[in-house]
């Protein structure tokens, strides 16, 4: 089995996700597939939230066009006959993300707990409509696998939620939304840090010995240097984790550095791929 992360812009509009439905539906062995949510809306949920605490009316504009953004996508993307249950299975996350702003804008103060709600609802929305989207995916629900401490993953119950879930499916797709988690103390909403999702990815592919781990982004690899500064700059066709992990440290954005060490241990290849540029190899990372 094989785990397909696909990042903010692979999954932002009708368009990419075409592509993305493309690559999952065209995979010969089953594919676990960890989703973020559509590009740029982590930032608007906080913006949104920012403006709730000031009751400024503006932050229930923003929830409608989160509304409207997906309700579009759903439309454009799923047939006819599946529509109507489609939204039905996503109007109940659309309520309570309304909800949760109508919260903070009567609670005196805005807390970090509460961005960390509304962010949740980014792949929260996202994961149920990819899943419905892909012919024959079934959806999981991250926060009941995904668990942590103060942001970092708590390993022991998320190997212990992927063994009895993710575990045991038999199923071709599995979609699940990246970055979210549930904490194992307090039991509330959180997640594992801004751009967790490729880390998600690597959680999971590490619990189940994935075959291998594909990061699916706007990007055709790893490059020599950065091409907005370097216009020679060319994609580096393999790597290894320590050379990976060194780059990702010093700031190169193609993938969130927590990934490459669980990776590493186990020795699980990654490929950095263009989900815009799907004949284009990508980046190898292996030992
Ligand atoms: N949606 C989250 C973020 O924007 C996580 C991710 O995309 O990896 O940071
Ligand atoms: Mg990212």
């Amino acid at each position: 089995m094989k785990v397909l992360k696909f990042g903010g812009t692979s999954v932002g509009t009708v368009e990419a996700l075409r592509n993305v439905k493309h690559i999952v539906e065209h995979q010969e062995e089953p594919v676990i597939v960890v989703v973020s949510a559509l590009g740029g809306l982590t930032d608007t949920l906080i913006k949104a939230a920012n403006m709730a605490a000031k009751n400024d009316i503006a932050a229930y504009r923003i929830v409608q066009d989160v509304t409207t953004r997906h309700s579009d996508i759903m439309n454009t993307l799923i047939d006819g006959d599946k529509i109507d249950d489609a939204l039905n299975r996503v109007r109940a996350l659309f309520y309570e993300l309304s909800n949760a702003y109508t919260d903070i804008s009567q609670s005196e103060e805005l807390t970090e707990s509460d961005i960390e709600e509304v962010v949740s609802y980014g792949e929260r929305l996202s994961s149920l409509i990819i899943s419905q989207i892909i012919d024959n995916a079934t959806h999981f629900n991250s926060l009941e696998i995904i668990r942590s401490n103060d942001h970092k993953c708590d390993i022991q119950a998320t190997n212990a939620a992927i063994a009895k879930t993710l575990g045991v499916f038999k199923g071709k797709v599995a979609v699940m939304g990246g970055f979210i988690s549930r904490d194992s103390k307090s039991r509330r909403i959180s997640n594992l840090g801004r751009g967790g999702s490729d880390y998600t990815a690597a959680i999971v592919a590490s619990a189940i010995n994935a075959s291998s781990l594909e990061i699916w982004t706007d990007v055709d690899g790893f490059m020599t240097a950065d091409p907005k500064v370097d216009p020679n700059a060319t994609v580096i066709k393999q790597m290894t984790y320590a050379q990976a992990q060194e780059m990702c440290d010093k700031g190169a954005k193609v993938i969130y550095a927590p990934t490459i060490k669980p990776m590493a241990e186990k020795h699980i290849p990654v490929w950095v791929k263009n989900t815009f540029n799907r004949s284009a190899l990508g980046t190898l990372i292996t030992d």
